[in-house]
């Protein structure tokens, strides 16, 4: 086949190894791998001689302008997936959430006129169920129409989106019955409420400040709901998926029922892995309340081994974006903090730099957390998550040693701020590509807004009849 593009004389990252070699492109697609592919007429070199060639990573766990907080965060599909392009992000997936009245599908409605005319890389998203007893008839029509995942909260009551031990029950059972996942924020919510209230005093606030976010939320807080989430999952065989897992405990948890069988996967986002809740002490300390909050070092070394042993499959950024102005309206008060943090930009060189370069993952097992796994999972594989022919043209090219220092005025994203201010990071992508076509060119964003696509999919979880702790022992 006569090819457009030729990524040539990179060290290529494949499902079955590392090759130095050429990436041949026709189209959309890969359409050919190789030691030295001959060029057709007309056809670009990209040169990637002494640079990594990954596939396109992809975000899953993402929410761009979402209402949320009192405040609207700050980063939309323009510069979301802008923000995405230039970390080496070809894919996200943010989450459709039904407000007052609304049913899936105009959730879903909703969240496509976001993403239409807007994005820069491909898209989809998951379903968010908050009223249960309501949005249950309507799971089978919203997996018709290419929505495989969906999501429930087992905590914010205030905002109208929380589902109880019924929801989660009734949802998981759907899910063993149509193939599909459910994903799950696992944290406690009446204890929750209870800490929270104890120390929702003047006094209490003057003297901690925004150290309450972490004191009020204790590790058990999401152990216990991990448990319990998965406790439902193992008695009705649906397909569980734990969000933006935080703690050592919850780890433990997975892999224990991993290896007695339960169909339980659980995904770990990249601040957990890099910081700790002693940025709480800082001046600017409130800056970093997401949900939930970073924490301990041992709980960040306990996630690094999760992703080596397998029981932590991926790794997300849960990019929810809040600029300085909109984090200032917490005004002491921690509990009105807007939580989130920004993180497309950066989900690659923070792994890379402190996964692959510091030597707790390797090149490949980053690409399969990152990107195999992810896409596997959420039902993009093989369109996505590898190197491969046939699959997209999906790429992120990045040297290996390479520094950028991170600087919110020089990055895409609208934050004025960013966690990561001032580390120096390698892996930001050089060159990106997405289906075939250059958007990221010597570390600048090129490619048009719009260009992106809504991506249908037809399953999710693990494969079918796989046993989840044969899974787990693969890796993934
Ligand atoms: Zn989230």
């Amino acid at each position: 086949m006569r090819l457009d593009k030729i990524v040539k004389g990179g060290q290529v990252v494949t499902p079955a190894g590392s090759f130095t070699g050429d990436v041949g492109i026709a189209g959309e697609r890969i359409t050919a791998l190789g030691a030295d592919l001959a060029p057709g007429q007309g056809a670009r070199i990209i040169d990637a001689a002494g640079h990594y060639v990954l596939p396109g990573a992809l975000d899953v766990h993402v929410h761009l302008e979402l209402p949320f907080c009192g405040t609207v965060s700050a980063d939309d599909y323009r510069t979301g997936t802008r923000a995405a392009a230039r970390g080496g992000v070809t894919t996200v997936i943010d989450f459709a959430i039904p407000y007052a009245g609304e049913s899936l599908g105009q959730a879903a409605d909703n969240w496509l006129r976001k993403a239409e005319g807007k994005a820069l890389v491909d898209y989809t998203f998951h379903i968010c169920i908050t009223r249960w007893q309501e949005h249950r008839d309507q799971i089978a029509g919203m997996i018709e129409r290419g929505f495989t995942t969906f999501k429930e909260f087992m905590i914010y009551q205030s905002e109208g989106w929380q589902s109880d031990d019924r929801a989660l029950f009734g949802t998981l059972e759907a899910m063993r019955e149509h193939g599909t996942m459910l994903l799950v924020h696992a944290e406690s919510a009446r204890v929750l409420d209870e800490l929270i209230a104890r120390h929702h005093t003047p006094e209490q606030m003057a003297r901690y400040g925004a150290r309450l976010h972490p004191m009020t939320r204790p590790n058990f807080v999401e152990a216990e709901a991990i448990q319990r989430a998965v406790q439902w999952c193992e008695a009705t065989g649906g397909q569980l998926y734990i969000v933006h897992m935080s703690t050592a405990e919850g780890a433990e948890i997975v892999r224990a029922a991993q290896g007695r069988g339960v169909p339980v996967l659980a995904e770990t986002c990249v601040q957990y892995l890099v910081l700790d809740d002693s940025v709480f002490e800082r001046e600017d300390g409130h800056l970093f309340a997401c949900c939930p909050q970073v924490k301990k070092p041992k709980d960040v070394e306990r996630l690094w081994q999760g992703l080596r042993r397998g029981e932590v499959s991926v790794v997300s950024t849960d990019t929810c974006t809040f600029s300085r102005a909109q984090k200032a309206t917490w005004n002491g008060d921690w509990t009105k903090i807007p939580m989130g943090l920004p993180g497309l930009e950066t989900l690659l060189p923070l792994a890379y730099t402190h996964g692959v370069q510091r030597g707790r993952l390797t090149l490949e097992e980053m690409s399969l957390k990152l990107s195999t796994n992810p896409a596997r999972i959420m039902g993009l594989y093989p369109r996505k998550g590898a190197i491969q022919v046939g699959a997209d043209a999906d790429l992120a090219i990045i040297h290996p040693t390479n520094t950028r220092m991170v600087d919110p005025a020089a990055m895409e994203t609208n934050a004025d701020w960013s966690p990561y201010q001032g580390w120096e990071l390698a892996g930001f992508a050089r060159t990106t590509l997405s289906r075939g076509e250059v958007i990221v060119d010597d570390y600048a964003v090129v490619g048009r807004e719009g260009r992106g696509q809504w991506l249908p999919r037809r399953s999710a979880g693990l494969e079918a009849g796989r046993p989840a702790a044969a899974a787990a022992a693969a890796g993934w």
